[in-house]
């Protein structure tokens, strides 16, 4: 179960947290498309709302009148590999003998069907297929014994894998990233009160401060009148394992991930990518959005060496198409590029061309783009990538496709030129990407680059050996 997704938790003074919880849904939109929800406590009692579709579409203006309370948590959910799947969608919600629970997850746990097995045996009973069940039944039954930060602490001991999570415990939410810190979360203060988002472009949108990323192994405890938190560092990892995908396609260029900009690093990549292998075209595009900050990056590093390659918008993207991954079968993916994207020609006619991306996955975006790039006339065409060959799937939670499917799985990059007809391609090297990101090559998660993970998977290689997680105990506080 691949679960690439959006995770919000805020807790206010007052005021209601539908509203704003809708409006950070919004932001973190191109997480997740397939549902959205929202589930709110009031105090008394728990509110939920999880429709399938777009945010826009998941909720009326009912619904959100409807869910009472000044602490609340809510989700974007991308499609699974295996399609649309109604009894996934999140948050996920369950009442228990010592209260109500409600789980957002991003990620994808390694170890879900062991524990999933173990409770199964002592008589919970499972609605999904998804892993975000096992964590709240796991966390519910902690929950009947230990106290909060226990019980949390416990569930973190027992799964293993990649999650960000906001958590709703009756009226407190909860914020959790797992020890490696493979997603996204981060921290963030309102006006009136606190709020916790896979990416800042949430917190800017509800024009909050960034407080900081929520840190690998924490938990952050939002106190429900909205007044502070408390934060406890659960488990100690002496390597992250950080998703390189995120800063190169996935996450939103305005949004600041570990410290960086994501924008910034894209731009770097990009520049790195003419200082590796720029070649001197009449124009340089990108393919638009995913390309936009690797080429403009790749323009001024051209610029700045006197290359005559003029930066252009050659071409248009359809903004109402959805991501091409969405469509189920080859055929439909191909026609989706087309109604995608349609060249400028005088842009293109008669001119050599660089075209830029983030990534190239199963080669059907590069494939359509030389064709259609040649059918308006350009005279040459390369293609520049900036990120390194994908050879291998993600198991961490962003759905790339299976080996056979990756064009890079068995080809050299000159097969990958003549299956895909471009006149050159060029990718940047796993050396530029942990460089760009000032990070060790060892606290990253480079699987579909490298072939080898940080996590225990059936059938694939390690990266590194199992540390085992240390257990802290350090509490501190934040109040107002
Ligand atoms: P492909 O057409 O299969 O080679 O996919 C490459 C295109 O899809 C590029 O334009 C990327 O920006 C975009 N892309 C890369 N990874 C993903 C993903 N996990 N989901 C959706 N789109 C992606």
């Amino acid at each position: 179960m691949h679960e690439k997704c959006g995770v919000v938790g805020i807790s206010l003074e007052e005021r209601d947290a539908a509203h704003p919880i809708y409006y950070a849904l919004y932001a973190l939109q191109h997480r997740g498309q397939e549902s959205a929800g929202m589930v709110t406590h009031d105090g008394f009692q728990q509110h939920q709302h999880v429709e399938m579709g777009l945010v826009g579409d998941a909720f009326r203006p009912e619904d959100i009148d409807a869910l009472n309370g000044s602490n609340g948590i809510g989700h974007v959910r991308y499609p699974t590999a295996g399609g649309v799947n109604a009894s996934c969608a999140q948050p996920f919600s369950v009442s228990f003998k010592s209260g109500s629970l409600g789980l957002s997850h991003n990620g994808n746990l390694v170890n879900a069907d062991e524990v999933r097995e173990e409770l199964a045996e002592l008589g919970h009973a499972f609605t999904s297929s998804g892993d975000t069940e096992v964590i709240a039944h796991d966390l519910a039954r902690n929950l009947l014994e230990e106290d909060l930060v226990r019980a949390v602490k416990s569930t973190m001991q027992r799964i293993h894998g990649s999650y960000s999570l906001t958590i709703m415990h009756d009226e407190t939410v909860l914020g959790v990233r797992d020890p490696q810190g493979n997603r996204p979360l981060c921290l963030g203060k309102l006006e009136d009160g606190y709020v916790l988002a896979s990416e800042s472009a949430a917190i800017d949108t509800l024009d909050g401060e960034i407080v900081r990323d929520v840190k690998p192994g924490e938990l952050i405890v939002l106190k429900p009148d909205g007044s502070g938190y408390d934060t406890y560092q659960l488990v100690e990892r002496e390597q992250t394992a950080h998703c390189f995908f995120e800063h190169v396609y996935f996450a939103r260029p305005d949004s600041v991930i570990d410290d960086e900009l994501v924008y910034e690093v894209r731009r770097e990549l990009g520049r790195r990518l003419w200082a590796d292998s720029g070649i001197e075209t009449d124009v340089v595009m990108p393919v638009p959005d995913s390309g936009r900050a690797f080429a403009s990056g790749y323009a001024e590093a051209a610029g700045e060496d006197g290359a005559k390659t003029e930066f252009a918008e050659g071409l248009m993207k359809n903004r109402y198409v959805g991501r091409t991954f969405i469509m189920p079968t080859q055929d439909e993916r191909e026609r989706a590029v087309r109604l995608k994207l349609n060249p400028i020609k005088s842009t293109i006619e008669g001119k050599t061309v660089t075209v830029i991306d983030d990534s190239v996955v199963r080669g059907t975006t590069s494939t359509q783009l030389v064709e259609l790039l040649r059918d308006a006339g350009a005279e040459e065409v390369h293609v520049r990538v900036g990120s390194p060959p994908i050879i291998s799937p993600c198991y961490m939670g962003i759905d790339m496709a299976s080996r056979e499917e990756l064009i890079a799985s068995d080809r050299s990059v000159e097969d990958i030129e003549a299956e895909i007809g471009a006149d050159s391609v060029s990718y940047l090297s796993i050396d530029a990407i942990v460089d760009a990101l000032g990070k060790s090559e060892s606290d990253l998660c480079l699987g579909c680059v490298t072939g080898k993970y940080p996590y225990d998977i059936d059938g694939e290689e390690r990266d590194r050996d199992v540390t085992r997680p240390v257990i802290g105990s350090e509490r501190a506080s934040a109040d107002d």
